[in-house]
């Protein structure tokens, strides 16, 4: 087979970068190891910063969303028991987030591909990205039992933290930037409506918790954990109840509790590979970096690699010159390390370190008192939550 843009992975960058091109024009096939029920069902992000959600919104993929999704003008801090609004608009001039879950997005622009006609082939696992150094490069996949090849003009590697298109690059032509952390999240998604109508990020002397939602009527509520933890370890009950710890306040504020429907651990991680291209492969979404989910930035940054380089082939097309795809690498990392720095610094203000020394734990108090006690400072969480815009 061949085609114009191989992409590998129908995660959230490599289904909208799909849709970019089907609009410009441009072919591409999609390869997607999983089945469409796995990947419309992997229960991961949920907080659309508005840059992406106009993004999905001008790629005529952001129908459903602007009719479920959740506009939301504020986060929630909680701390010694009290709580404190960050107003996101008031703060960024005018911006928001929106909840809509991955599942949707997924969803929406699996339906879109599937509609157009465009190959997007489910049960299709890359093998591996062959002549990245020629104008002339191959994915070698299996599908169906049969090794198969797809040549193509470009490859995009959307294949996720475990996929294939990062072993590309030999030997010393790319450098990681790695950061582990000794805690998890455990995470659950319960038949209850949300305890409070915006995001709670919560800091307590026992770890940091976080109460979200998927719908009106669905939560999605985390725990810090340590690192390693076995999830069976943690009945519903011990769940809830060391939510309504974590979450307490002084005022008459209630968790509302109900059936658990889902529950998994997820490690923390700070993941960056430099840089973001070799040859006429280019990498894009968590193929290229991940972020602890602290700052609700994975998906976002996806969308934002993916963007920078439709827009890039676009100005290749339309002018010749290569130029935009040149600094492709440059320009997404630009971005990327800003939302390292933020994901870092939220994972910091707001979970407990089990190494921290008494002293520590004051300082990390007397950050969260500063933010919520000062207009720069607090301007400065809102204006990264809200989301860096794209170049
Ligand atoms: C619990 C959790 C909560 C999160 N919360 C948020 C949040 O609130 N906001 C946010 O912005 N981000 C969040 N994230 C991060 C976000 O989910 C990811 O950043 C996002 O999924 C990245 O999209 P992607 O398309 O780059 O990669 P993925 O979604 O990982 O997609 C990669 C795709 O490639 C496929 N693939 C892998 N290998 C191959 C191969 N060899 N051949 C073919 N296909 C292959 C995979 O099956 C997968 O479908 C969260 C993540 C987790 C785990």
């Amino acid at each position: 087979m061949r085609t114009t843009v191989g992409i590998v992975g129908a995660g959230p960058a490599g289904l909208l970068l799909a849709r970019l091109l089907d609009n410009e024009g441009v072919d591409s096939v999609v390869l997607e190891s999983r089945d469409r029920a796995y990947v419309e069902q992997r229960q991961r992000a949920g907080i659309l910063e508005q840059g992406t959600v106009d993004v999905l919104r001008d790629a005529g993929a952001g129908d459903r969303m602007d009719r479920e999704g959740l506009r939301h003008d504020g986060i929630e801090l909680r701390f010694g028991r009290r709580r404190h609004r960050i107003d996101l608009p008031a703060l960024t001039g005018g911006r928001s987030v929106t909840v809509y879950a991955q599942t949707e997005v997924c969803k929406d622009l699996i339906a879109l591909r599937l509609e157009g006609g465009g190959p997007l082939l489910f049960g299709a696992r890359a093998l591996a990205v062959e002549g990245a150094e020629t104008d002339r490069p191959r994915v070698r996949y299996l599908h169906e039992g049969r090794e198969e090849l797809l040549e193509c003009d470009y490859v995009v590697g959307c294949d996720g933290f475990r996929g294939v298109s990062r072993e590309v690059f030999p030997p010393g032509a790319g450098r990681v930037f790695e950061r582990t952390y000794p805690f998890a999240w455990l995470g659950i998604l319960a038949d209850v409506p949300p305890s409070h109508d915006e995001l709670v990020y919560a800091r307590h002397d026992r770890g940091f918790a976080l109460l979200s939602m998927r719908s009106p009527t669905v939560s999605r509520l985390y725990l810090q954990v340590p690192g390693g933890t076995d999830v069976r370890a943690w009945s519903d009950g011990r769940i809830w109840d060391e939510l309504e710890r974590r979450l307490e306040t002084d005022d008459d504020w209630r968790l509302r509790r109900g059936p658990v429907t889902a529950k998994s651990v997820t490690p923390m991680r700070s993941h960056v590979h430099e840089p973001m291209r070799h040859g006429r492969l280019f990498l894009a979404g968590d193929a290229a970096h991940i972020v602890p989910p602290t700052g609700a930035k994975g998906l976002n940054l996806a969308v934002g690699d993916v963007v920078t380089f439709a827009r890039a082939l676009a100005h290749l097309r339309g002018t010749g010159s290569a130029e935009r795809l040149d600094a492709y690498s440059a320009t997404c990392l630009r971005r990327v390390w800003q939302a390292e720095r933020f994901s870092y610094e939220m994972t910091a203000l707001l979970h407990r370190d089990p190494g921290a020394t008494p002293f520590e734990d004051r300082i990390q108090l007397a950050r969260l008192e500063r933010i919520t006690g000062s207009r720069p400072a607090e301007q400065d969480l809102a204006e990264g939550y809200a989301g860096f815009p794209l170049e």
